[in-house]
């Protein structure tokens, strides 16, 4: 008898622990630091004293780049990549590479009735944020890509950008068209944080979002905004983040710059695994689209900016990326994947219907 017994609680605490094991999200923030390599997140690690938010997660990978045409992909088709799970051409948005509009992880979510935003450090028709909501063969037709938002029901979206949706050549009012669909627009970050409910659209610049330190707290504010909007829906919600100008302090070669952006970043997933955390239920999954300016770090100083690095190009380069990842389905993330894999390991950890 007291063998039954043993065995009883044995077979249930095994299908106990393969249960909490298979746990699933009920909600995803995705952090995508535009252009950051390994060497970008350990330059920031190194700067700010040998510790980074990034270390809390529990699982890491690498994520190859490379797009339908280019061993180099641009942030148009990376974006396309991770949010839409296909390689398409460089600079396109949202589409496949035969010029085919395809549904973005985003777009599926909010059709699966989870709420759904993007929080960007650039303007919200930049070629990342536009890979998750707009279907456009050019990244570069930013006014087509602010009318894509119209075409959608996402619940909050905060970032520059805001004359793509008011000074146009078709002399469309996007701003009043939002408004006509209840939601509210916001043309700061202290209006964008009193909102707690309903629709958000914050068009915080007219073009492209300040560098820091003039940005301040713009993206974890807006980050923390967002999810406290997003996650009073009960089913879920999928929320898009990007620290949008590590990638822009690549290009100009700029290693100060890039630790002031890394930082930024990083105080943003800080926020987003505090949020995780607390919740139990949040996937955070971190990730880059590419790498920017071949960076190599050769020698640095814990709790130092003083730090010897060399940019070995202007553009992006080929290498994988780093993923790392939080919370239940963390460990689906693990190793080397596509970078087109990320929305199908999402779809069947969200359980969403086509
Ligand atoms: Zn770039």
């Amino acid at each position: 008898m007291k063998n039954v017994i043993l065995s009883c609680l044995v077979i249930f605490f095994s299908c106990f622990t393969t249960l909490t094991a298979q746990k699933r999200p009920k909600n995803v923030i995705f952090l995508i630091g535009d252009g950051m390599g390994i060497a970008q997140i350990y330059t920031g690690m190194v700067a700010n004293g040998n510790k980074l938010n990034i270390e809390r997660c529990t699982y890491s990978g690498f994520s190859k780049t490379y797009s339908a045409n280019k061993f180099t992909t641009d942030s148009g088709a990376g974006g396309t990549a991770l949010a839409c799970g296909v390689k398409t051409n460089n600079g396109m948005v949202g589409m496949s590479a035969d010029s085919l509009p395809v549904q973005s992880i985003l777009e599926l979510s909010n059709h699966n009735k989870l709420s759904t935003g993007i929080v960007v450090a650039c303007a919200v028709t930049h070629a990342t944020p536009a890979s998750f909501i707009a279907h456009q063969v050019n990244r570069d037709m930013s006014d087509e890509i602010a009318a894509d938002y119209l075409k959608t029901n996402i619940d909050v979206f905060i970032g520059g950008g805001r004359k793509y949706f008011e000074n146009r050549v078709d002399g469309r009012n996007l701003t009043n068209e939002l408004k006509a669909k209840n939601y509210q627009v916001a043309y700061n970050l202290a209006d964008v944080m009193a909102i707690e409910t309903g629709k958000l659209a914050g068009l915080l610049y007219d073009d492209q979002n300040p560098g820091m330190p003039e940005r301040g707290s713009m993206l974890p504010d807006a980050t923390v905004a967002a999810i406290g909007i997003l996650s009073t829906n009960k089913k879920g919600f999928f929320l898009m983040v990007e620290g949008s100008q590590i990638d822009w302090a690549g290009h100009d070669r700029n290693a100060l710059q890039l630790v002031k952006e890394m930082l930024d970043f990083d105080k943003t997933v800080g926020c987003a695994l505090d949020f995780a955390k607390k919740d139990g239920n949040t996937l955070v999954i971190i990730t880059s689209d590419h790498e920017t300016g071949g960076l190599v770090l050769l020698d640095g100083k814990f709790g130092s900016d003083s730090l010897k690095t060399v940019f070995l190009s202007k553009e992006h380069t080929g290498v994988p990326v780093p993923v790392f990842t939080y919370g239940p389905g963390a460990d689906n993330f693990s190793g080397f994947m596509e970078n087109t894999s990320f929305k199908s390991k999402l779809e069947k950890l969200l359980k969403l219907k086509k």
